[in-house]
């Protein structure tokens, strides 16, 4: 039996060919979802596919909801607003 923190499947595994030949299972930690729009739900462009508390050398993009919605909904968020004020 492996040591308790590797049965959890929080932890993916991976077969890897070490080189005396034999197949080992390594774990490693499993890769994060692209980032989506909070809106639509399309896939946000220059965002990173990191785990959550991996916050560091992130740079969202620097328009008003950067990194939370994407560039088109935000367009037509800003039309709607500038026309609902305006008349
Ligand atoms: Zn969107």
């Amino acid at each position: 039996m492996v040591r308790p923190a590797y049965r959890s499947r929080s932890l993916r595994r991976v077969k890897v060919r070490v080189p005396s030949g034999e197949v080992r299972v390594h774990y490693e930690k499993r890769r994060a979802n692209v980032p989506h729009c909070a809106i639509c739900g399309a896939p946000l462009q220059g965002m990173p596919r990191v785990r959550k508390g991996s916050h560091e050398s992130i740079r969202p993009p620097t328009r008003p909801y950067g990194g939370n919605v994407c560039h088109r909904c935000l367009r037509l968020a800003l039309k709607r607003a500038v026309r609902a004020s305006s008349s």
